[in-house]
């Protein structure tokens, strides 16, 4: 299942696209926190380990503007020019993904000018893909609704019950929505406001999942200042976070152990539901604890025979996108290992290369030490092996959670 993201770029703008100092700039353009609004949300799909391919739609006058402002990605292709409205505009992106994604694919359409979409709010859309045709990220309205005359008079106060706030990104099965749209081009309907009008129109099946209330749409001047404060350094730097994490297996019979998901030869093996893997096992732990997600038992749980014998390298990749996801960059993890036997040192360079290849990490940040308990407790008598863990992992602080 390939995901892909298109970033709707080309409106024009008409209440606040002015943004001091740049007159006549669109404000998608506009910088905030040294960089273009589109940048930021270019950067929020750009690092989703879920998203493969990402399209932006321009207004052809913006074309070195683009060039200037998006970020270089590999996941990045040429932009697309977009129509007079932004249902076209977001039609030619569509028809721009067609040599990429097959009719079943995702594909998510996200306005340029909400630069704050987090990884979580990206994960949660694509999730609800799996059992809907469309999902849309949204918030529930907590404030009192209000009907007013011309004069602003109150006329009626709303029930607000049921009422959701759309955002963006809004997701798709990909030839759904292409489906869609060309019919209301077809048919000459250019008033729908967003996507997932065009879809509940054209009969699919929208979900509403929760999206921050944080993921708002740069709109007027206030907006840009206020985006401005968010990105300001102290409010969106990086904040850095350690956690800690610990396994241990017992010995049985057998003539292998695996450690940091290498092989090694040994006169018993590790028990345990999966291969027993305490080093993977207690590195997968301290990344999940960087990010407050549990721990390896709950995401796979032993009671599950699927795990029966897994590798547990898949444990530590899944543990490194869930951090991914968070927008987080794993800085180093460390690992100590409590055991009589096996001998580690000739091993390490190959469990760092392992480690590294799974957390896409320079070997110099991965940590691999042993040392017995001088023949005392259950390591000493060998009756298993022990390893201790710490990761440390940059997050976004504007991602509050
Ligand atoms: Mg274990």
């Amino acid at each position: 299942m390939r995901v892909a993201a298109i970033i709707v770029a080309a409106g024009r703008g008409s209440r606040a696209n002015r943004s001091p100092g740049s007159p006549g700039q669109p404000k998608q353009y506009a910088q905030v926190g040294g960089r273009a609004i589109i940048a930021h949300s270019i950067q929020a799909f750009d690092r989703h380990r879920d998203i493969a391919d990402l399209i932006v739609v321009i207004h052809p006058d913006d074309a070195s503007l683009c060039a200037d402002a998006c970020p270089p990605s590999s996941k990045l292709a040429t932009p697309v020019f977009g129509g007079s409205t932004r249902q076209g505009s977001v039609l030619a992106g569509l028809e721009a993904l067609s040599g990429r994604l097959a009719p079943d694919d995702l594909v998510l359409i996200h306005d340029a000018a909400r630069p704050f979409v987090d990884s979580e709010t990206i994960s949660a859309v694509i999730a609800a893909l799996a059992t809907t045709p469309g999902a849309v990220a949204a918030s529930p309205v907590a404030d009192t609704l209000k009907q007013a005359s011309g004069s602003q008079v109150v006329t009626a106060t709303i029930d607000r019950t049921g009422l959701w706030r759309a955002q963006t990104p809004q997701g798709f099965h990909y030839k759904s929505i292409l489906d869609a749209h060309r019919l209301a081009a077809e048919r000459g309907l250019h008033d729908f406001t967003d996507d997932s009008a065009i879809a509940e129109w054209a009969g699919l099946q929208v979900k509403l999942v929760l999206g921050r209330e944080g993921n708002t749409k740069v709109t007027t001047p206030e907006d840009i200042a206020m985006a401005e404060f968010r990105f300001a350094p102290g409010t969106s730097v990086m904040e850095t976070r350690t956690a800690t994490g610990f396994d241990v297996h017992k010995f049985a019979e057998g003539d292998h152990v695996w450690l940091g998901g290498v092989k090694i030869p040994h006169n018993a093996r590790l028990e345990g539901h999966s291969d027993a893997d305490v080093v993977l096992h207690a590195l997968t732990d301290a990344l999940l604890g960087t990010i407050g997600d549990g721990d390896i038992g709950q995401h796979f749980p032993p009671s599950d025979p699927q795990w029966k014998g897994a590798a547990s390298i898949l444990f530590l990749k899944d543990a490194a996108r869930r951090v991914l996801n968070r927008g987080g960059k794993i800085i180093n993890v460390d690992v100590t290992i409590l055991a009589e036997a096996p001998k580690v040192g000739p091993h390490r360079e190959a469990m760092q290369a392992t480690i590294g290849d799974a957390l896409e990490l320079a070997t110099g940040r991965i940590g691999i030490k042993a040392t017995t308990t001088e023949s005392l407790g259950f390591t000493g008598r060998r009756e298993g092996i022990a390893a201790m863990a710490t990761a440390t992992v940059q997050l976004p602080s504007t991602d509050a959670s």
